[in-house]
């Protein structure tokens, strides 16, 4: 068990001593700088390594604004700031001098808490590439040939991501239903969500060096929230031979909180399975290297979907590996998200696609029928995990709200 903080109302909360997530935030008037929150809080690092000797060092990189120069020390200093920051807020003995430094969060600005670097999503989901297989291409096999012997990826727009509770503008583009004689340009009008999850790198690698499987912590610094918004009807016309572009590229949000990956430490479960066929080589995994996190999809106040995340195909170190087996380099900030979570059964799909089946079945949320997303609309994603404590943790959630296009 990990003891409990002097911060009050911290146990409980999903936020206690055994989760830590770092952010960036800022108060009225003064710089954005690094956070770890701890219950309702925020405790202002740099300040209060200054005073501590061991932690000295992390002070500068903690009066950053973002992540970056922290995640860059690697996994040795993540973890004496782990040490560290845990025993600030476990140890009454530190009350004293700390306290000045917690703010409540309702009272910062949250600040996108990464520098992103390049961008790359992933399609990891089994149940959800099926699932857009069949209603994309009906009269086809659901998943293409390649599918299940490397994790499909594409390279996104790192300048359009934005931290949780960013609006959302719908995007404009070309637009052609399968009837239609020819394009039209206008407001999407099948505007989607995608619940995913969002790795960050921390330490990079050279161009010509493949990371393996197993130095995924030697690599990944943390976890985000990440909802991969989707124009559905501009990415139908456009993705055919390329894959996504702009249909994806208008906005992409993540948590404002980044769950270190020595939270997760509890939640590493078996992957459901590749035996059929084997994969290479390279792909490999030893031992669980799956992630055991439930996910939430609230829309208009209600829950309409609650996507496994253990039930995805293709782990975060199978995806780490195979974006580099080419030889190419890693970078502080690099970003990928792993693919909607979509689970077997109907209320775990992670986008609505998928809910109302291409737009076929509408489904309820909050007493209406619903498809797509309708201008005002707000998507809140959750996760929570097995914590090391023996509770669960609850990562930083992934809210927008979406206004009309202009
Ligand atoms: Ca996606």
């Amino acid at each position: 068990m990990t003891a409990a903080s002097w911060v009050d109302g911290s146990a409980g909360s999903g936020f206690g001593l055994d989760h830590l997530p770092y952010g960036v935030f800022s108060r009225a008037g003064e710089p954005a700088r690094v956070g770890v929150r701890i219950g309702d809080h925020v405790l202002d690092l740099a300040p209060v390594a200054e005073l501590g000797d061991p932690a000295s060092a992390l002070a500068e990189a903690w009066r950053a604004p973002s992540l970056n120069t922290f995640m860059a020390m690697g996994p040795e200093h993540w973890r004496t700031a782990r040490r560290w920051i845990t025993e600030v807020l476990g140890d009454e003995a530190h009350r004293e001098r700390t306290a000045p430094h917690l703010h409540p969060v309702a009272d910062v600005e949250l600040h996108l808490p990464v520098e992103v670097g390049d961008y790359v999503d992933f399609y990891a989901s089994e149940h959800h590439a099926s699932n857009v297989g069949r209603i994309f291409r009906p009269d086809q096999e659901p998943l293409l040939p390649n599918w299940k012997h490397l994790p499909v990826g594409y390279h996104g727009r790192s300048g359009t991501v934005v931290v949780s509770g960013t609006d959302v503008v719908r995007p404009c583009g070309q637009r052609k239903a399968p009837t239609d004689d020819r394009p039209t340009y206008g407001p999407s009008q099948r505007l989607d969500i995608e619940a995913e999850l969002g790795f960050v790198v921390g330490v990079g690698s050279p161009m010509g060096r493949r990371v393996a499987t197993a130095d995924l912590a030697r690599h990944t610094f943390g976890v985000v929230g990440l909802n991969d918004w989707s124009a559905r009807d501009i990415q139908a016309w456009e993705y055919v031979p390329l894959g996504p572009f702009l249909g994806k590229s208008f906005a992409t949000t993540i948590s404002a909180w980044v769950t270190p990956l020595a939270a997760l430490d509890a939640a590493w479960t078996e992957l459901p399975g590749q035996d059929d066929p084997e994969v290479l080589d390279y792909l490999r995994v030893d031992g669980p290297a799956g992630l055991d996190i439930e996910v939430e999809v609230v829309l208009d106040g209600e829950v309409v979907a609650r996507p496994p995340y253990r039930t995805m195909y293709w782990s975060p170190a199978q995806m780490l590996a195979h974006t580099t087996v080419n030889g190419a380099g890693l970078r502080t900030g690099d970003l990928w998200g792993s693919g909607t979570v979509s689970g077997p059964e109907r209320h775990q799909r992670g986008s609505l696609l998928e809910l109302s089946w291409g737009g076929k079945e509408p489904f309820t949320a909050a007493g209406r029928e619903r498809t797509f997303l309708e201008d005002g609309d707000e998507v809140t994603l959750r996760y929570t995990a097995p914590g090391t404590g023996g509770g669960r943790i609850r990562l930083g959630d992934v809210t927008g709200r979406i206004l009309p296009a202009p």
